[in-house]
């Protein structure tokens, strides 16, 4: 392993990734130099498994989760959205069997003393693992429990320890007899979330894919048995359905079916999907058949019933598939999927081929010269009324038209509106197309509605 130095204007930033990863390291510096993703607690030297997502980066991520959240909970009428506490009695996790086993096995160097992840290092020729960083020999592995414990109010004993969640599953399930008991659905239905989870990484790593905190959208669909396999096949496909809407091709994502003796004991079947990064081939998303072990551990550990019967029916607990997506693991590939480098007019550019439709940057307006103040006031009146109908305008007169040009290909928009003289007599404006450079020539009224209906999921 290797800590790559990205150098910007004002700062270096070190991720630990693989060494000579160029296409990495021009997306890290693009994401800070643009103000899409910034080091957690920068100007204190930084917290390693931290990121910040400046104001395009939670545009972009807000892009992707509401596209979820349309195809996923409000799009269907079997999925119901909850958005749970982060923390949550430590019962739920002591129920789910995290305190005792959510762990990974953690090894670390005699002499460098720098910790790893036993499984992540490669056993070299004679059979044994030696530290990727010095050499020198690696200590006995131990199981690390990966969750952030901390206490609940102003005692700190064993009786206040409370945990942050790893995972937003754990609020579904408890949330499971709530949502039954308001809106009597009717097997099978989904409830869905999205939130933060954290995790106490031995080894963040890779920029945004392995951090210590992050975001998850998770789904427990609830089934009966007997349906299983159908409904597990009907969300296989819906995974690939949300990677086309955000635009991560289908031909960067691998299916890995996860064999018996890997999986946890309880999974009937688990595939995990994996996308090809810059630094390889690593799971994306997962998604698992977990029977009725999690409703059935937290009605031993809650004494509730948490049960569901049709009428005549002998009650049951519910089975449930769970698609599980990594909501910075979907930035990462869309952001890795849409870096595109090309010449345009004989010179050499970078630009973010991303979907219209995530894209944090629908059209940027601006005056052809910033020293003409009919036609700033003429850009200003287009701006204001088209970013009253799409919010996701921006206004630029920054540099001259090229510089425009290049600055806003970096950050994916799909359109620039010039506004021009002609724009005083006809009322027409220039729009020129991010992926060709084409421009073509439409009425300043028409453009609210030809950028809705490109913008379109
Ligand atoms: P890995 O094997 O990479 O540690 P996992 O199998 O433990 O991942 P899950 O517990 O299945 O991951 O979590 C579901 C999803 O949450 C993952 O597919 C991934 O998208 C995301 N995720 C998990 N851990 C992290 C992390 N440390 N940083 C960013 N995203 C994560």
């Amino acid at each position: 392993m290797f800590c790559l130095a990205v150098k910007n204007k004002k700062s270096v930033y070190y991720v630990d990734m693989e060494q000579g990863n160029d296409l990495m390291e021009k997306i890290v510096s693009l994401c800070k130099r643009r103000g899409f993703i910034y080091q957690g607690s920068e100007i204190y030297g930084g917290l390693a498994g931290t990121w910040d997502y400046g104001p395009l980066g939670v545009a972009l991520k807000n892009n992707i989760k509401n596209t979820w959240w349309r195809l996923f909970v409000e799009g269907r009428d079997d999925m119901y959205g909850i958005d749970a506490a982060i923390l949550m009695s430590p019962k739920v996790w002591e129920a789910s069997g995290h305190v005792s086993g959510f762990s990974d096995p953690l090894v670390e160097c005699e002499k460098c003393k720098r910790r790893f992840r036993a499984d992540q290092i490669e056993v070299g020729e004679n059979g044994i693992q030696s530290c990727p960083d010095c050499g020198a020999k690696l200590g006995a592995s131990r199981q690390f429990n990966m969750m952030f414990k901390t206490h609940i109010g102003a005692t700190e004993d064993e009786s206040s320890v409370s945990y942050l969640r790893p995972e937003t599953a754990g609020g579904i399930f408890v949330n499971f007899k709530n949502v039954m008991d308001s809106f009597h659905p009717k097997l099978p239905f989904g409830i869905g979330q999205v939130g933060k989870a954290f995790r106490n990484e031995i080894a963040p790593r890779d920029f945004i894919f392995r951090v210590r905190e992050f975001e998850q959208m998770e789904i427990e669909y609830f089934i009966r048995p007997s349906e299983w396999e159908a409904k597990f096949e009907e969300w296989r496909a819906a995974v690939h359905e949300f990677n086309a809407a955000i635009g991560i091709p289908k031909a960067q994502v691998h299916e890995l079916e996860v064999l018996q003796e890997d999986r946890a004991f309880y999974s009937k079947r688990t595939i995990d999907f994996e996308f090809d990064f810059p630094f390889g081939r690593k799971e994306l998303y997962g998604l698992a058949y977990r029977t009725d072990y999690d409703l059935s551990a937290h009605e031993k550990g809650s004494g509730q019933h948490l049960r569901y019967s049709d009428e005549g029916e002998e009650s049951f607990v519910p089975h449930v598939i769970e698609p599980s997506f990594g909501v910075d693991r979907a930035v990462l590939a869309v952001l890795a999927s849409a870096y595109t480098e090309d010449e345009l007019g004989g010179e050499k550019r970078v630009y973010l081929k991303l979907k219209p439709s995530v894209a944090p940057v629908k059209a940027a307006v601006f005056p052809l010269l910033k020293n003409k103040p009919e036609l700033v006031a003429k850009a200003r009146e287009i701006y204001i009324a088209l970013k009253k109908e799409i919010p996701q305008i921006m206004w630029d007169d920054n540099g001259n038209i090229g510089k425009r040009y290049r600055r806003q290909d970096e950050i994916g928009t799909p359109w620039c509106v010039t506004v021009d003289f002609d724009t005083l007599e006809n009322g027409t404006v220039t729009v020129r197309d991010r992926d060709t450079g084409q421009q073509e020539r439409v009425s300043a009224a028409e453009l609210a509605k030809l950028f809705s209906e490109k913008i379109k999921v």
